[in-house]
Parts: structure tokens; sequence; C-alpha cells
């Protein structure tokens, strides 16, 4: 635990939200020189980071939406970061010797045979970019050697994705940020930010006085309306974990330790975690509505893949708020000079987070950094999101899941 900010302290940068967005780039910041000040509302990881299912997936959501808008400069920087994420964990795992369950290898696994088609075109766009050495593409009897099930008609094997444990990896990070000198504050919201060529971040009881401020708050902050309303709807999802299954059920499930996760827009995923269990998430709820049963509703979308967890003990269930804009491009970029946000990954957050973190450090000393790309992005903003967000977003998806349903 650490405490509340109760006094006006001073930083080069104060950052807000205590995430992978404001963590990694609290860290990235201070391993460069620059005095931090973070400020997280609950503790560090109690958002979708500490929450997520530890998937450390290439690729950013909204490829295509963000190379139709900014050109071939965009496609350039999707492909040069595609595994950044993933350099960067790793660089890190090493350099401050994080324990979190690091795995390589990870699948995307298809339903259809439209699915499978864009698998097979996401392979040949991969082998083009000189990254096939690390990808195969597989049949439904190749695909069950990795995975001991009957669901799926095929996949594409990815051993540069990964997967781990997020939230020993953020705090793990949160710890390497304070060697590096960074102040990080508890249970301590941020009210206000003031604009302006010295712009302060204010807190109940106090205040940092910045060069630069970073909003990292995702789906969980209402600050900044005017940039930032209506642009991203949160959608709630969820996850379940299994009791131990013991090496020989779990070498039998995921024989190499995949991470999976399947081509529906509503998508379901799993893995092993470090003590041998089974991680499955899925499910999205558009309304705000939480679910009452989350094991009654995942429980049997998980053993329809697997039946041999049939008599298998549900321990833990646990849900989390995902940003998700309205295009899927996430929303990275100035709210005024001075002041930086980024947000909505919708799902791709682990190695996304990462990669914003050196985003945002380079972009405040003055380098090119892909800021500006994201930033010329224009979004969809629902009008009174507060009041017909949420039912529209809920439309919206009963038509994804349909059409996930009829596999079109
Ligand atoms: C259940 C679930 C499963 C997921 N699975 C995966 C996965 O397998 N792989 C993947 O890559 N991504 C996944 N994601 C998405 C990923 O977790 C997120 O994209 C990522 O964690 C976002 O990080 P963040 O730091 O931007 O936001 P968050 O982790 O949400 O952090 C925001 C923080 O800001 C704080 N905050 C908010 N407002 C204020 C304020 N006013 N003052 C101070 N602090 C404030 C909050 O308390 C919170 O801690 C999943 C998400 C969920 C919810």
């Amino acid at each position: 635990e650490r405490p509340a900010l109760s006094e006006t302290v001073e930083a080069d940068v104060a950052i807000v939200g205590g995430g992978f967005t404001g963590v990694c780039s609290a860290l990235s910041l201070a391993e460069r020189g620059h005095s931090v000040v973070l400020l997280e509302a609950n503790r560090i990881g109690w958002g979708a980071s500490g929450r997520n299912g530890g998937q450390v997936l290439g690729g950013w959501s909204g490829e295509s939406e963000l190379a139709k808008q900014a050109g071939p400069k965009a496609e350039e920087f999707l492909w040069k970061t595609r595994y950044l994420g993933n350099e960067i964990v790793e660089a890190r795992i090493q350099k401050y010797d994080i324990k979190c369950d690091y795995v390589h290898g990870a699948a995307t696994v298809a339903f259809n045979a439209k699915q499978m088609k864009g698998l097979e075109e996401e392979y040949a766009d991969s082998v083009e970019h000189g990254f096939g050495d690390y990808m195969e593409l597989v049949d439904g009897p190749q695909l069950r050697r990795h995975a001991a099930t009957d669901a799926y008609i095929g996949g594409l094997i990815d051993r540069r994705g990964a997967h781990c444990h997020p939230l020993n990896l953020l705090l793990g990070e949160a710890v390497a940020a304070e060697k590096n000198g960074v102040r990080i504050y508890e249970g301590t919201p941020v009210t206000k930010i003031d604009h302006g060529p010295s712009p302060a971040v204010h807190t109940e009881n106090g205040r940092v006085n910045a060069k630069q401020v970073i909003l990292a708050g995702n789906a969980y902050h209402t600050l900044e309306k005017k940039t930032l309303h209506g642009l991203m709807l949160p959608a709630k999802t969820y996850v379940i974990a299994t009791a131990p299954l013991g090496d020989e059920l779990a070498d039998e499930l995921l024989p190499d330790n995949l991470a999976i996760c399947d081509s529906n827009w509503v998508l379901d995923y799993f893995r092993l975690t470090g003590d041998k269990r089974l991680l499955f998430g899925g499910r999205c709820t558009y309304s705000n509505r939480d679910i009452d049963d989350i094991e009654g509703e995942l429980a049997p979308r998980m053993r329809r893949i697997f039946p041999q967890l049939e008599n298998t003990k549900v321990d833990f269930a646990w849900g989390g708020v995902i940003g998700i804009p309205l295009n899927r491009v996430p929303l990275i970029g100035k709210a005024s000079e001075n002041v930086f946000y980024a947000q909505g990954y919708a799902g791709h957050g682990v190695n996304c987070g990462h990669i914003v973190g050196e985003m945002f450090a380079d972009a405040i000393r003055g380098k090119e950094s892909g800021v500006d790309l994201f930033d010329k992005v224009s979004h969809f903003r629902i009008p009174a999101a507060d009041t017909i967000g949420g039912p529209m977003l809920a439309l919206g998806m009963t038509w994804y899941r349909m059409r996930d349903a009829l596999g079109v």
C-alpha cells in the first residue's frame, strides 16, 4: 500500500491512473531522467490492468480504420510496433527481475470458414512483412495437437505472442518505477486538471504542479469531458479461473501452453495460469449492467470448449471495465499542448499500454512518437452518451453477436 497525496508537490510529469498506461509511462519517463508523480484513485492495478486475461498479443485494435484514416505512415507504424509491447515486457522482466509467469505462444482460432479465411489473410500479411517465421497456420486436426478440443476448424499460432500474470507484471513495474524515482500515491482520485503552460492536477487534499500531464484513467474516469466524453463506452467483461488442474490434465488440454482466443467479435479466450488453473474469459455486457452469476454464464462456455472440465470446480470469478472506442482505434492524443491522454485499447491493453508508455516518453521529449497519427483520427461521438449511449452500444453488440452466431 502507498500513501495518499496530502500536500502540493512538483514534478516534470503528473500521471493520472495506475494501470499499464500510467505505470509504463511513469517508468519510461523515469528511465530517461524525468521526475514523475503518479496518482491512482484506488490501488495500482485496480482497473482493467489488474483484472485482465493476461494475453500479451501483437498488434493494435482498429488497425484497418487507423490505416484508412492516417494512411501509409500509420501502416508502417503498425507493423513496426507489432511486437514492441512484447519486447518491452520481456526486457523489463529481465532488467527488473519481475516474476509474472511469462510464457511464449498464442493462437487465434476459427469456428467457421469465414474466420479461417481471415486468419489465412493475416498469415499472408505477416509473411509479407517478415514475421512468417513466428507464425503457423494449422487446420482442425493439427490444432488439436495444441488444444484438446473439437470446437475449432483451425487457427493461427503466433510464437511471439505470449501470456502472463498481468497484475504481478504491473506491480513489478510499479516497484521498478519507484526505484527509478517515481512517487506513487494511492487512494488519490484526481478531481480536475488545469491546462496551460504550467498544468496542474488537483486532488481532494493535494495538488501536483507539473510541466506535462498524462491522463491514463481509461474507462474508469470522467475527466476532460469536452475532449473525451461519448467517444468510448465502457463494456463490462468477465473472467473465471478453475481450481488447479494438476500437471496431467493441464498438459492434456494445452500441451504447449498456448494462450488462445477465438475470432468472434465478442470473443472468448483462455490460457493456463502459473499454478495450472484454466483461466477463461469472455462475455461482455454493454448496458452498464453487471452479470449476477459470472460462473453460471462462463463455465458452460468453457465446458463447451473443454468437456474434460465437466467436474472441475471454478475457484474465482471477476469482471472489469474495458474501454471500446466505437471505431476501435485507441484514443491517444492531446487534450491541450501539455496534457496527453491514452485509453480504449479494446482488449489489447497489455501490449499497447507498454508501447504507449514509450510513445509518451518520446513525445514529451519532442521526439517523433506516433501520438500524432492517433490524434488525427476522427472518432464518432455519441450525443448524450450517459443516457442513450449504453442502449445504443447494447444494440450494436447484439448485431455483432448475431453475426458471430451465424458465422457471417
Ligand atoms: C476482464 C478483462 C480482460 C481483459 N483481457 C485482456 C487480455 O487478455 N489482454 C490484453 O491485452 N488486454 C486485456 N484487457 C484490456 C486491458 O486490461 C486494458 O486495455 C488495459 O489494462 C488498460 O490499461 P490502462 O492503464 O489504460 O487502464 P486501467 O488498467 O483501467 O487503469 C486505469 C486506472 O486509472 C484509475 N483512475 C481512474 N480515474 C482516476 C482519477 N480521476 N484519478 C486517479 N486515478 C484514476 C483507475 O482506478 C484505474 O486503476 C482486458 C480487460 C478486462 C477488463
